[in-house]
């Protein structure tokens, strides 16, 4: 009923001549060994996106995505990248609203907002990124607190482009640190989300949204948690940067 999709975050990994064989690897691993209709789709620094689009073209499971882009259209902000630039560079999919974008980078729910906008008028899909730190995980609020965030950032938005979004749901505590929400966890908060996306868009919209979860995923514990039945898939950070790895989380 909805796409079952495995994304890989490279984050500020890998140079050029690097990135190059390291999506080649997994274009030929994905060709041999899957044989489902999951969605692949490679998260690239900018400069990587240009050989990488190339190099996926013959592979229609796999896609690629940019890891943010600006709210504005155009003009003078020196060094940020539009999103009808990453359209005209053939990117699918773009990766909004990360943790560490909302911490080191202030990205504010408002702003979010705005480049998610962006990222529809140009033809592309955002993969929409939630999640709570670990003080109010302990506080208990996590549910209020991602719900905010995804009112916040993307409720605005008309039937047609919701029926359309990825959500990644990261919590924080998760990510990078080898440290994973249970199954349990995972399918809690993954099941508070649809309930939340139905109440605005009704649940026929709601299941038709694919809702990711990253935080320390790998092979070895990947079939669990993607087992909970809201559970669509996952944002991959650290085991995207090995292909073996990464197309291991996709079987
Ligand atoms: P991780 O990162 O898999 O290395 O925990 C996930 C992410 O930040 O998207």
């Amino acid at each position: 009923m909805r796409d079952k999709i495995v994304a890989g975050n490279w984050k500020m990994h890998k140079t050029l001549e690097e990135g190059k064989i390291l999506a080649s690897e997994v274009v030929n691993i994905v060709t041999d060994e899957v044989n489902s209709d999951a969605k692949v789709i490679l998260g690239t620094p900018f400069v990587h996106l240009d050989s990488v689009s190339k190099l996926i073209k013959d592979s229609a499971n796999v896609f690629i995505a940019a890891q943010n882009c600006s709210e504005h259209e155009q003009g003078a902000y020196t060094g940020e990248i539009s999103a009808a630039m990453l359209a005209s560079m053939g990117v699918d999919y773009v990766i909004l609203g990360h943790s560490e974008r909302r911490e080191y980078f202030n990205e504010s729910n408002e702003q979010l907002a705005a480049k998610v906008d962006k990222v529809y008028e140009h033809g592309m899909i955002p993969i929409f990124c939630c999640g709570e730190a670990l003080d109010i995980r302990e506080a208990g609020t996590e549910v209020d607190f991602v719900c905010q965030q995804l009112t916040e950032s993307i409720f605005h938005l008309s039937n047609e482009q919701f029926e359309k979004i990825v959500i990644a749901y990261e919590p924080i505590w998760a990510i990078g640190t080898g440290r994973t929400a249970s199954s349990e966890q995972a399918q809690e908060m993954h099941d508070a989300i649809r309930k939340h996306l139905a109440s605005k868009y009704g649940q026929e919209i709601a299941d038709k949204v694919s809702i990711l979860y990253g935080g320390s995923c790998k092979p070895s514990n990947a079939k669990e948690i993607f087992a909970g039945k809201d559970v669509d898939g996952g944002l991959i950070g650290g085991a995207s940067l090995v292909a073996r790895d990464f197309v291991d989380i996709v079987k």
